[in-house]
């Protein structure tokens, strides 16, 4: 099954992606992760998204297309994947037609003040990707592999405003574009709660 997920920047989307990937074995793909993966291995295409993603601006149409048609069109995604991060555009939906046909949409819908509580908690593993909560879990290190947690550099308020800017105006548009195959849930602080009825939504659907 190939799926996309939609939601707003701190909505959970990554965290859901990640439950969806290990229980339907679906290839969890990520841009935002492929650009850190491609910054951290300082290739040409990481240092031009890097210039992007620090001013919290969509990295160009040509680049994030290319990076995902390879990934899609990997061994990786044969047995299905779920698409976290893309497309976030009309233009970037379009170009997805051309790659690949999307069996189902699910948008995480969280309200706005919700995001913002969100937001400046978060707290990542440099090393394997692991996502905290300052609300949930205070210490230093990762739970996993014991790495120091540190803050993305992009997720300061400025560059956050207008992550969520460019979501409401180039994202929400997506809704519309893929309503006959969409799936709402709305986002709660429990991940666990929030998979429930897309676990049995996706399930219903491979029957
Ligand atoms: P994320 O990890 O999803 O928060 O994304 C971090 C940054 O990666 C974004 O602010 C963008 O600069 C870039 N990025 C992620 N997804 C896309 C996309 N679909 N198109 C263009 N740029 C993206």
């Amino acid at each position: 099954m190939k799926i996309i997920l939609i939601g707003a920047q701190f909505s959970g989307k990554g965290t859901l992606a990640k439950k969806i990937a290990r229980d339907f074995g679906f290839k969890h793909i990520s841009p935002g992760d492929l650009f850190r993966e491609n910054i951290k291995n300082g290739t040409e295409i990481g240092l031009l998204a890097k210039s992007y993603m620090d001013k919290g601006v969509l990295v160009p149409l040509e680049v994030t297309v290319e990076v995902i048609k390879n990934k899609l069109q990997s061994e990786e995604c044969a047995g299905g994947f779920i698409l976290d991060g893309f497309p976030r555009s009309k233009e970037q939906a379009l170009a997805l037609q051309e790659i690949s046909d999307i069996d189902n949409v699910i948008l995480l819908d969280v309200p706005l003040d919700e995001i913002k509580r969100r937001c400046l908690s978060r707290r990542v593993c440099p090393n394997c990707g692991e996502i905290y909560s300052t609300t949930t879990y205070s210490k230093p290190d990762c739970e996993k592999c014991n790495t120091p947690l540190i803050q993305r550099d992009d997720d300061n308020w400025e560059s956050i405003k207008t992550r969520l800017e460019v979501y409401e105006r180039e994202t929400t548009p997506l809704i519309n574009f893929y309503a006959d195959r969409l799936f709402v849930v709305k986002g709660q602080d429990d991940p666990d709660a929030t998979y429930e009825p897309v676990k049995n939504f996706l399930k219903g659907k491979l029957k």
